[in-house]
């Protein structure tokens, strides 16, 4: 089994370097789709599988905030695991976007902290060792 993944960030930078991260890990990688923010990445649901979501929090139009909560009223969406990287510093909306089941990694991150993550969440990649 291989991972769809969708990117969603406003930094191109930051999308090319969690991409460029997830091809230094081992992971099995399938497709990888990015969005520039929240309504682009709903978007992508409509049109294509999507394993795990990597989303920063602050961008223009739709927040990843929203975005999250918008995948959890939908049935289609509610399930896919979702990994938050970002600046945020507050402990209370890290706090309410766990509590909302999003794994959060600070940035910057390493290869293997994201790794680690991706593993832990899907559950992909831990027996090939
Ligand atoms: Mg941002």
């Amino acid at each position: 089994m291989t991972l769809n993944i969708l990117i969603v960030d406003d930094s191109a930078v930051m999308r090319a370097m969690i991409l460029k991260t997830m091809h230094m890990t081992d992971l099995p990688l399938g497709e990888i789709y990015q969005a520039a923010n929240g309504q682009e990445g709903l978007d992508v649901f409509n049109q294509h599988w999507i394993d795990l979501v990597i989303a920063d929090i602050n961008m223009p139009v739709m927040n990843g905030e929203e975005m999250i909560d918008r995948m959890q009223e939908n049935p289609d969406t509610k399930e896919i695991p979702i990994i938050v990287v970002s600046t945020e510093g507050s402990k209370t909306r890290i706090e309410r976007l766990q509590y909302k089941g999003a794994r959060f990694i600070h940035k910057p991150f390493s290869p293997e902290i994201i790794r680690d993550t991706v593993r832990d969440i899907t559950g992909i990649g831990v027996s090939d060792e």
